[in-house]
Parts: C-alpha cells; sequence; structure tokens
C-alpha cells in the first residue's frame, strides 16, 4: 500500500476543507497553542514511517495518556480487581460528566472517561513506589524513547482549575471507589494527561497495540494478548466519550483523542496512526484528526470492518 502516497491525498484535501473547530481554553495553558497545526504519522507493524506536517512536534497528549495508564495498570494489579471498579461500556455522555456517576455509584462507565482514569491513578498510585517516575518510565519503553517528558506548565495550568475533575474524585471517594488522598490521585492524573508527544511518538507508542502487545523493536512482549485484545475494544467503544459511535461508523479502527487536539487509532496487525489538530468539535474531538482518519480507511478501503 503506498501510505506515503494517501497520506499526502489526505494533507492536500484538508488544506481544502478549511474544517472548523475551536481550540481548548479550560486549560489555559492549552489555549496558547496555534490552532493551525496540522500532522500525521503512520507506524506500520513492519517498521514502515509515514507522515506529513508537523507530525514531529510536541502537543498536549491529555486523555490520551488513559490509554497508557490502562495498560500500566493491567501490569500491575488483577484483571477482577480493575473491572469491579470501572465497568468498560460506553458512557454516552462527556468525558467530564458527573451525572451518570451518582446513578452508578461511583462506578465510573469505563477507564477512558475522566473518573474511570481518576480510579486508573488511584489503583497506580496503590502499586507504585514513585507513580510519576514509573508511569513516565513506562510510556518511554514503549514508545522506545527517552526524552519523553511530562509538562510541567500544562500540568500546573490544569491543576489551578480542574474543578471538575475535583467533584468527580471526591464523590468516588465517598462511594469508596478512591482508596489514596484524592489531591495526590488529581496530581498525579494531571501530569498523566501534561506528556509532551509528537505524532510520530504516539504512532509509535501505540503500534504496539497493532502488534499483538510487542515492542516493534525486538518483539518483547510488553502487554499479553488478551490485554490488548480488551483494550483495543475498550477504545473502540469508549474511546471518543459521547462520539465513539460517530468515530466507529467514520472511522472504523479502535482509537482515543484528547482535548490537546490529538488522536491516536490503531489497525491490528497492519499499523498506528496518529494526527493531531488542535481545533475540536463540541464533543472535544480534534475536527481535521477525525476527518483525516476517515479519509485514511476510505482511500486505503479498509478498516477494522
Ligand atoms: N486533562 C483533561 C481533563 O481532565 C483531559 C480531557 C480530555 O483530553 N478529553 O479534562
Amino acid at each position: 500500500m503506498d501510505y506515503q502516497g494517501i497520506l499526502n491525498v489526505i494533507e492536500d484535501k484538508l488544506v481544502g476543507e478549511k474544517l472548523d473547530g475551536a481550540v481548548a481554553t479550560y486549560i489555559p495553558e492549552l489555549a496558547k497553542v496555534k490552532p493551525d497545526k496540522l500532522g500525521m504519522h503512520l507506524t506500520s507493524v513492519i517498521g514502515e514511517e509515514f507522515h506529513f506536517g508537523d507530525s514531529e512536534e510536541r502537543f498536549s497528549i491529555q486523555s490520551i495518556s488513559k490509554v497508557m495508564s490502562l495498560a500500566l495498570a493491567l501490569l500491575k494489579e488483577d484483571d477482577e480487581k480493575i473491572w469491579e471498579r470501572v465497568d468498560v461500556e460506553p458512557s454516552g455522555d462527556p468525558f467530564n460528566s458527573l451525572v451518570q456517576l451518582e446513578y452508578e455509584h461511583g462506578i465510573p462507565r469505563n477507564p477512558l472517561i475522566n473518573s474511570g482514569a481518576l480510579v486508573i491513578c488511584d489503583i497506580l498510585m496503590t502499586h507504585l513506589k514513585d507513580p510519576q517516575k514509573e508511569y513516565l518510565d513506562f510510556v518511554r519503553r514503549m514508545a522506545g524513547n527517552s526524552t519523553i517528558n511530562y509538562n510541567k506548565k500544562v500540568a500546573a495550568s490544569e491543576k489551578a482549575g480542574g474543578y471538575s475533575n475535583r467533584a468527580m474524585i471526591n464523590l468516588m471517594k465517598g462511594y469508596g471507589n478512591i482508596q489514596n488522598d484524592p489531591e495526590e490521585v488529581l496530581n498525579f492524573y494531571f501530569d498523566t494527561c501534561s506528556l509532551s508527544m509528537s505524532c510520530r511518538e504516539l504512532a509509535q507508542t501505540f503500534v504496539v497495540f497493532a502488534n499483538q502487545g510487542k515492542l516493534l523493536k525486538d518483539e518483547e512482549q510488553v502487554l499479553s494478548e488478551v490485554h490488548v485484545k480488551r483494550m483495543n475494544a475498550i477504545m473502540q467503544t469508549c474511546g471518543f466519550y459521547d462520539e465513539a459511535g460517530e468515530f466507529s461508523f467514520r472511522v472504523g479502527l479502535p482509537g482515543k483523542s484528547g482535548v490537546g487536539g490529538g488522536i491516536v487509532a490503531v489497525y491490528p496487525n497492519m499499523y498506528s496512526v496518529a494526527v493531531w489538530s488542535p481545533k475540536l468539535n463540541e464533543k472535544g474531538n480534534s475536527t481535521a484528526g477525525m476527518r483525516a482518519l476517515e479519509l485514511l480507511t476510505e482511500i486505503t478501503g479498509s478498516s477494522i470492518f
């Protein structure tokens, strides 16, 4: 498949379509990003790399970090103990919604919405001596890149606000679903969201989900095949909040978005692909990012469906 040719066509079409959207401003530091950034990078399971635009520039990965948190939690905690504290159903609600949590007694719908990721961070805090360091080491190992880091300014900017996340974690603490100090869990969660990565680095990190849990460079099995199957299923059904159905419908791949404007998607046994464009639609997903991935599966004529 001529992926580079296809990516070039996608770039041309996106520039022509002038897609709308607004940069996230509720985390003040994110509002400083230039809205017209656009980059895309595809890594195939045989190690080929294709890209265009601002694919090497780092941006705030935000909720994409929830996937790596879950992967690490699955390595540290028994599966049953995780799944009795967080469910695996699509939420149909915004990423920061509180209403379902009360109806469902402090058990989040899934690990890819904020409440679910907070529970996963709580689990990690119970198991890790130095959560910030060990989480970063894990992402660097998956990415094969030791220069990836947190962005302290973005984390501080979110810590200074973050009121709905604070409400969420306190509600869950009230229901007995948070074991550690809520402020410490929140700090860890905000740090994970502040990770700064490029499309290239994201695609190289997520290729493990296309490669049945094995790293590309040495075929080391970092995640079991069962865990990879389940995580891809969760990304498919829950990776885009109340737009998970729309993303499945238009793109047809498992994936995860973040309010920094990044989206990563995975085609099992074929490739991982990351796209970045900071302008978001009203559901908090990158407008051009979704369109780019829709074009990718349309032009290649293949998706998991
Ligand atoms: N850190 C952000 C928050 O908690 C992440 C949200 C997102 O990327 N959807 O609100």
